[in-house]
Formats: C-alpha cells, structure tokens, sequence
C-alpha cells in the first residue's frame, strides 16, 4: 500500500537536519517512507492533498499524559491545602486503588486519544500511581499495551515501580514511608512486562523500565533497573532533579545528590531518561553556578516539560545552557493539556526570562527536542525525521484558519498562532491514526461523559487521603462562590 500526502509546507529532513520544503510531498509504502521532495512520479494507492497545513515528523512525547488530568486540580494549591494533596501517612497503612481494572482502562483509553487528537505518534507514558495501592501492575500495562496497538499509537511501555512512597506526616512534616519488598515485586513485574512486549513482537510496543521518582526507589533498587536495562538493552526513565524535596530527601536518605546518586547506582551507564532534570547545581536554589553537573549530565537525556513545569512554578536554567552543554534535550507533555505546540512556544519564551534574550531558545530548537530529540533518546535513527527509509510516522497541522493568523514561517505561525488543537491527520509506522481530526472508531462524545464520571471518582478519592481529613469540595473550592438565588 502506497500513500502520497501533498501540502504547502513539509519540515523535510536532508543532511542531517530539518529544512522546509514548499508545496511537498512525502510518499510512503506500508511503513517506510520512501520519497519527501516535489515530484514524485511513480504509482499510488491512495493521494491526499492536505492543501494549506504544515507536515512534520509526529511529535515524541516521552513523559506522555496516560491519566485524567490531575493538574487541574492540584496547581494552584496554597501551603495549607498542598500538603492534603499527597497521601496521608495513615493513608499509606491502608492504600486501595481508587480505580477498578475496568475504570482504569477508560482512563487510559480517554489518555491515549488525548495524545492522538494532539499530534503525538510516540509516548513514552507518565508513572501515575497516586490512585493505586501502590505502584502499577503488569496487568494494567498488558491492557495499557493492547488499547494503544487498538489506537495504533507507537508506545514505548513499562509499569513503574517504587520502594516507598512520599507522605505527610500529622506534624506536616514530609516523610518517605518504604516497603522493600514491593519495590522488588515491582521489578519483577516490569521484567515480566519485558517479555511479554518481547511475545507482542509488534513494532508499535516497545519496552521500558519506567520507575517511579528517586527518592522513592532503593540504591538496591536503581542499581538492580541499571543492570536489567543494561542486560535486555531498553532505556530507563527515571524522575528526578525534580524538586528541592527530592534533592533533601536523597541527601538525608544517602547522603549524596540525586545526580550522585545516579552515578553510583550505575544508572547513568543506561540509556537514560530524566524528566525535568530541574534542580541541578546551576539552578538558583541550589548554587546558581555550574559546578559540573552538566557535564555529568552528558549522554543523558532530559525530557523537558516546559508547560507543565511553568504551571507547577518552575523552569528549566536553561534551555541554551543544557543544548550548549551536549545534553539531549527531548519533550514531554506530562500534564493536560498533551500540547506539545503549547509547550514548545511556551518554552521559547521561558527561556527569554531565564536567559535575557530574545533569541534565547529558538522555535527550531523546540522542534528539533520534539522530533530528533526524542528519536536519540530512544535509539531510533529511523523515528523524528522525514526522510527516505526513515519509519511513516507523521503529522499534519492545518494552517488555514483565519485565527491562526497570516503566514511568514510555516513553524512560526504554528508555535506563536496556533496549539496542537490545529493537528488534523496522523500517521503511525504507515497507518493512519487521526483521520480529519478524528481518531476512527473512537465514541469521543461517550468518551467524554466517561471520564467526567471517572474524575469525580478520583477527585473525591483526595478526600481519602488527607492528613488533614478535609473533603475534596473543601480542599478544591470554587473559583468564585456559587450564585445564590435572590429571594422572590
Ligand atoms: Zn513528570
């Protein structure tokens, strides 16, 4: 099978960078392309002229939105509610999952179509173990696995695993309670997991050692996901650099850095994922300096979540230092919206603040993260770029609306004008995945109205959890109060 995609603007890829080709086209057979230019003579099954819209490389979202949004609900919370958003000590002695198997596969479902209706065509997902007993389960990832090959995204998976979990002590005060031997089983599963991708034998499905946050894993724990990552040859992702939490926790825990941390585990040896990778030495609460954790950082990964951590309050210092640094700067959606178009031109201009210039971090670096950033960091030459032989992954932005302004810059309008909203065809390894801005086979109005269900489900859930036993109305009040009628 055959397909030509046509459009007035395609971010070709030619002597190893992005350049843009006018009125292009870009053929592909099964799941391999198989010519990008302007006149391709040959046969095809099917042709698709796109007219006024930008086709890219799909985007790479290696911290994947995989749950209902949570953001929503706990961004804006003041000292005194924020400690009842995470579990209550007493909570920890008595967890339950707040979802049945059944709900949770809505979730998932409902998360998945979010980042095909955004334009994403490989995730890597978010651990999102807060409404589980504990961590994730092979279970929940075989069924994860066979909702995204039904949607026909390409996911990178594995379910997280952890040692201990974060509380709140009565006092207030922050605590990491540790069960060991969760943690082993933990891994135990994600090593299942391995072999049950490895059966799937499917190219959409690949493995991962997806971990939870360092300081809730054991050094026996990170060292024991080092040398499984090493001996079955998948990347590792791990959070951390995250937050000052972490950085004092891993110190009183281990009297070292997380950075540290990594290296003696031997985790940096692993092809490493680090999302936000924050707080190293040159962040201004730590030293405002560099010290040479950059330079540790080398061959690392950063999956850089420029909308979410902006909303949580913090910035990455900085875009231009990490890229001149040699690090590999990848993307992550992390939150909802998934909108990595948002994020990227979020980003650009976060870096403007951080760095005091205008051209500070430009939108072509952002897309490069996007694309080729998030293909290094996988090991996949052959993903984040369109080029002959590289895999059909692609996707295709409208640029004809009269809200998304007048043109100079195909890239430009977009990032400035436009939101991943703008997405309105996708193709994953040749099949085609978002069809006229419609994932085919999706009820999204049922969809919908499930996952309004499901996040009353989870939002009274933090009622549960509370150190203070507040209820989820007391701990999420209303913007403004609610009207009351005036007496007749
Ligand atoms: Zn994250």
């Amino acid at each position: 099978m055959r397909t030509r995609w046509r459009a007035a603007h395609v971010l070709a890829h030619q002597d190893g960078r992005h350049v843009l080709l006018g009125d292009g086209e870009v053929v592909w057979e099964d799941d391999t392309l198989l010519y990008v230019g302007h006149r391709w003579d040959g046969a095809v099954d099917e042709d698709i002229d796109l007219g006024e819209h930008l086709v890219m490389p799909g985007l790479i979202d290696l911290d994947a939105l995989a749950d209902i949004d949570h953001l929503l609900l706990d961004s804006w919370a003041s000292p005194d509610r924020g400690p009842g958003l995470q579990w209550s000590h007493a909570y920890a002695g008595r967890s339950r999952d707040v979802f049945t198997p059944a709900e949770r596969s809505a979730v998932r479902e409902y998360a998945l179509v979010q980042l095909a209706l955004h334009g994403i065509t490989t995730y890597m997902p978010i651990a999102s173990e807060v409404h589980s007993s504990w961590a994730e389960t092979f279970d929940e990832f075989a069924d994860l696995a066979a909702t995204s090959r039904r949607i026909g995204l390409r996911g990178y998976l594995g379910p997280s695993y952890r040692s201990g979990v974060n509380v709140v002590r009565p006092d207030g005060r922050r605590d990491i309670v540790f069960d060991e031997e969760r943690g082993r089983a933990g891994l135990r599963e994600a090593e299942r997991f391995l072999d049950h991708v490895e059966q799937l034998d499917d190219p959409l499905v690949r493995a991962a050692l997806l971990p939870c946050r360092i300081e809730t894993l054991t050094p026996e724990l990170l060292r024991a996901t080092a040398e499984l990552a090493l001996r079955r040859d998948v990347p590792v992702r791990l959070h951390c650099l995250q937050g000052l939490q972490e950085r004092e926790a891993v110190h009183r825990l281990h009297d070292c850095t997380p950075l540290e941390l990594l290296g003696s585990t031997g985790l940096l040896d692993t092809r490493l994922l680090v999302p936000h990778g924050l707080v190293i030495d040159r962040h201004p609460d730590v030293h405002g300096e560099d010290r040479g954790d950059l330079a540790a950082l080398a061959g690392v990964s950063v999956v850089h979540c420029p909308q979410t951590s902006l909303r949580y309050g913090s910035v990455l210092h900085s875009f231009g230092a990490y890229r001149r640094a040699g690090l590999n700067l990848c993307l992550g959606t992390d939150s909802f919206p998934p909108d990595l178009i948002r994020g990227m031109d979020v980003g650009v201009h976060l870096a403007k603040v951080v760095d005091g210039r205008a051209d500070a971090a430009s939108a072509e670096a952002y897309v490069e993260a996007a694309t080729l950033g998030g293909a290094r960091a996988l090991g996949r030459p052959d993903l984040g770029r369109l080029a002959p032989g590289a895999r059909a992954d692609l996707v295709a932005f409208r640029l004809d609306d009269l809200r998304d302004g007048v043109l100079d810059d195909p890239v430009r309008t977009l990032l400035l004008n436009g939101t991943a909203r703008n997405a309105t065809h996708s193709v994953v390894n040749g099949r085609p995945v978002l069809v006229d801005g419609h994932v085919p086979g999706i009820d999204t109005d049922g969809l919908r109205r499930r996952a309004q269900s499901l996040f009353a489900t989870m939002r009274a859930a933090y009622g549960e959890r509370d150190v203070r036993g507040r209820t989820a109305d007391e701990l999420f009040p209303p913007t403004f109060p609610a009207f009351v009628d005036p007496a007749p």
